[in-house]
C-alpha cells in the first residue's frame, strides 16, 4: 500500500510498483527509489519523514502503463490513504501520477509549483515533480528534478507562514 510515517508533512504518490517493488510490497526501493533517498537526504529528510506510495498497487503485468480503470480502481485507497495521513502536501511522480489529479495537466509546465486542487471531499496541495526513473539518466531533467525537489520545504515553510 504504501510505506513511511502516517504523521508525514509530505506524501509522495509514484505510478505503480516497479518488478523489486512488487517483489518486496514496498514503494520506490529500486533504482528510482534510491534517487529519490538522496533526494530527501539533500532536502534534509529521510523515508521516515515522508509517506511513499503509487496510485495504483499492484506492478501492472509486463510493465506496461497502468490503465485508466485501473487508475479508478484504486482511487478510493488513495483517498483513505490521504485522509487519514492529511499531509500539507502531496507531491505526485511523474506524469501518470499528476494526470490522474489535473487531467489535462503538462508537467512540464507545472513541475515544481503548489497548486490547490480538490480531490474527493478533500482540498489538496499539490507539487507535481518529474518521475525519479524519467530523470535518472538525462542530465538536464536530472537537475531539474533536483532543483524542484528542493525548494518544496520552502513552498511548506511558505504555505506555514501564510496559514498563521
Ligand atoms: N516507479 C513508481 O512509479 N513507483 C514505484 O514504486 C517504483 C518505481
Amino acid at each position: 500500500m504504501g510505506d513511511g510515517n502516517l504523521d508525514a508533512d509530505i506524501v509522495f504518490i509514484g505510478e505503480a510498483p516497479g518488478k523489486k517493488e512488487d517483489e518486496q510490497g514496498l514503494p520506490f526501493i529500486g533504482a528510482s527509489g534510491r534517487f529519490l533517498n538522496e533526494m530527501l537526504a539533500a532536502a534534509g529528510m529521510d523515508r521516515s519523514d515522508v509517506y511513499i506510495t503509487n496510485i495504483v498497487k499492484y506492478r501492472p503485468p509486463n510493465n506496461r502503463d497502468p490503465s485508466k480503470e485501473e487508475k479508478a480502481a484504486f482511487s478510493p485507497y488513495l483517498q483513505k490513504q490521504l485522509e487519514v495521513i492529511n499531509p500539507k502536501v502531496v507531491i505526485t511522480l511523474g506524469n501518470h501520477s499528476l494526470s490522474f489529479f489535473l487531467p489535462k495537466a503538462k508537467i512540464g509546465e507545472l513541475h515544481g509549483q503548489a497548486h490547490t486542487i480538490e480531490f474527493g471531499e478533500q482540498t489538496i496541495v499539490l507539487i507535481p515533480l518529474f518521475h525519479p526513473a524519467a530523470a535518472l539518466y538525462n542530465g538536464s531533467l536530472r537537475q531539474t528534478l533536483i532543483d524542484d525537489f528542493l525548494t518544496v520545504p520552502t513552498l511548506i515553510q511558505q504555505m506555514d507562514t501564510l496559514s498563521k
